[in-house]
């Protein structure tokens, strides 16, 4: 379990990051963390992953302090992030030498990913594309099977047919022990692969919720024109006709537009955040 409590962080005390904010972030689920740019995303997964330290408040993995770096945890955790820099090694080398830290590292996952990815085992990474080198350390990372898995933006870089592998490897690698944090800007780019939402905005954490509770709660329609209706807590014109997202009542569930969704928490975030803690 990952818990938060009360962090507040800044790079310059002039612009405050995160301020008091509590979360906890259980396992069994792949997570998005969704927030725009420069809302604080890849802070956040530092601060998990002991890679930054909190300037007020806690930031603990299973009780542990990330921060203290102790090698058991470390060897249960695996930050890939955005920009992925890797030595003039090939990606066989590479995980012959770094696949000894993780315990539950399997090297024929990581040969499978490879080839799932199309990404040659014997290249040197040093002639790499940005995306085949994201590539090869998502593959190396998931094949890490560690019970924590952090991956900043995946998507990007990658392209459409690649998203696709990437999601059907997450769905391959996953269990319920896990704990699967996926970070993006673009919520188009995680459709399908998450079952839980953490919205990020404006230093806060307007939403924390498994899908299914969403879809309990809330109701998402699109339609020519907008419904006139008290329960209606943001609606969006586009192009096509109305998005709404009302309150559900029905008892049914139905699906969830992320991309409206993570629009409403931008411009109507108390209302949204009402809808689940009241
Ligand atoms: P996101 O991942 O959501 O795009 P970041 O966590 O990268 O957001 O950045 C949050 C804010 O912190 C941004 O305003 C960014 O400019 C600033 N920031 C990030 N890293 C540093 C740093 N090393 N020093 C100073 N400011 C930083």
């Amino acid at each position: 379990m990952i818990t938060i409590q009360d962090l507040t962080f800044w790079y310059s005390k002039q612009k405050c990051i995160f301020e008091g904010i509590d979360l906890e972030i259980g396992p069994g689920h792949i997570h998005g963390l969704l927030g725009k740019n420069g809302a604080g995303k890849t802070t956040l997964l530092k601060l998990i992953s002991g890679l930054s330290f909190p300037r007020k408040g806690s930031v603990t993995v299973d009780g542990r302090i990330p921060a203290k770096r102790e090698p058991h945890l470390l060897a249960d955790m695996f930050y890939v992030p955005e920009e992925i820099s890797l030595p003039s090694l090939t990606p066989q080398n590479f995980a012959e030498i770094n696949g000894g830290f993780y315990p539950a590292y399997d090297s024929g996952q990581f040969q499978k990913f490879l080839g799932m990815f199309e990404v040659d085992a014997m290249q040197s990474c040093a002639r790499m594309s940005h995306g085949q080198k994201k590539k090869t350390m998502i593959a190396f990372a998931l094949a890490a099977n560690t019970r924590y898995l952090f991956l900043d933006e995946p998507a990007g870089g990658l392209d459409i047919p690649s998203k696709a592998v990437l999601r059907s490897m997450l769905a391959a690698s996953f269990d319920e022990a896990k704990t699967i944090i996926l970070s993006t800007h673009m919520v188009r780019d995680l459709e399908n692969m998450i079952d839980s939402v953490i919205i990020l905005e404006n230093r806060r954490i307007i939403l924390n919720q498994p899908m299914e509770e969403i879809a309990r709660r809330l109701r998402f329609d699109h339609a020519p024109f907008a419904p006139v209706s008290d329960e209606v807590i943001y609606s969006a014109k586009g192009e096509l006709g109305v998005s709404t997202i009302s309150l559900n009542h029905s008892g049914m569930q139905g699906n969830v537009d992320l991309e409206t969704l993570f629009s409403a928490c931008n411009q109507v975030p108390d209302k949204l955040s009402a809808c689940f803690y009241p």
